[in-house]
């Protein structure tokens, strides 16, 4: 128990407590991370199944704790959002996402992740004119990756933006697509340049006969919508060959690479694929 400034006894679960003090110092650490630079990026290639060629890498997150070594993101992107560093974050990722982007071959694109609070952020557009121009990437080589979540801001502001990326020549991904609660009624507001099918209805795909037919649906959907589509976590060859049968445009996940450091994008680039 602890006296807090009124003579009140307050009693704390000790395993509460633990976890909120685990919290605070993974936002100290990240604050610090932020300012002594310990962030790096991985490339994921996209594998383009009709040109049999990587089309592109999405660009992800990696940060190597002083002390604990890798964090993955899924634990620090979440605290990053609720205290508003990923702002920061977000836009060193860009920058450097563009800059490594811009020495790779010209029909090699990038793709970013961008979270909601950074979309919704007043600089976000200028952040993006700023990665292209000090990097020189083409603007149609920057594909911007948002959940649908983005919309629960109000769809008009979120519109807004959307089309103005679209004005510099940015694509817009929409990423975890058939995750959220109404993704259909996303897909006929915006018309975004690609759909990422989720991971979890991959994960099916070659086993379950509901999971076939959601994954063949939305192929189908994005085609009569003109919108790419890439399938996430994709881990087998019967994984694949289903997709392929369904007309899935591009693949990414561990079957075809696992993320890789900068350095290792040359060596994916210069592999010749065998059809
Ligand atoms: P995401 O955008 O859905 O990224 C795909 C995640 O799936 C990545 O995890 C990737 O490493 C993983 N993955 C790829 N292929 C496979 C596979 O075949 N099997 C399995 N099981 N997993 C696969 P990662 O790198 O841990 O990132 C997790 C999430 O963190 C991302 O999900 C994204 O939401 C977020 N994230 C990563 N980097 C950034 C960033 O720079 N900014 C923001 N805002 N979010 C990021
Ligand atoms: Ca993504
Ligand atoms: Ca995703
Ligand atoms: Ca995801």
């Amino acid at each position: 128990a602890k006296r807090d400034g009124r003579g009140v006894f307050r009693f704390f679960e000790p395993a509460l407590d633990a976890a909120a003090r685990k919290r605070r110092q993974l936002e100290l650490d990240l604050r610090e991370a932020i300012q002594t630079g310990q962030f790096r990026l991985n490339f994921q290639p996209v594998f383009n199944l009709k040109e049999n060629r990587i089309a592109g890498f999405e660009a992800l997150l990696r940060w190597n704790h002083p002390t604990r070594g890798e964090v993955g993101p899924t634990e620090f992107i979440p605290v990053a959002e609720e205290t508003g560093m990923i702002v920061a974050i977000g836009e060193w990722v860009m920058q450097e996402a563009c800059r490594q982007a811009a020495a790779w071959p010209e029909d090699v694109r990038v793709a970013v992740n961008v979270s909601p609070l950074q979309f919704r952020n007043l600089r976000f557009k200028a952040v993006i004119l700023q990665a292209l121009a000090h990097s020189g990437l083409a603007p149609h080589r920057l594909e911007v990756e948002i959940t649908e979540t983005v919309f629960l801001d109000g769809e008009d502001h979120v519109l807004d933006l959307l089309h103005g990326l679209r004005e510099i020549g940015v694509r817009v991904a929409l990423d975890d697509f058939g995750t959220g609660y109404s993704s259909l009624s996303y897909l006929r507001s915006f018309p975004f340049d690609k759909i990422k099918i989720d991971r979890s209805f991959i994960t099916g795909v070659a086993t379950d006969d509901g999971a076939a037919a959601i994954v063949r649906a939305i192929v189908d959907l994005a085609g009569a919508l003109h919108m790419e589509t890439t399938a996430e976590g994709v881990e087998d060859g019967d994984q694949l060959a289903l997709l392929r049968g369904q007309g899935c445009g591009n693949i990414q996940g561990y079957f075809f690479s696992r993320p890789v450091e900068g350095a290792g994008v040359a060596a994916l680039l210069s592999t010749v694929f065998a059809q």
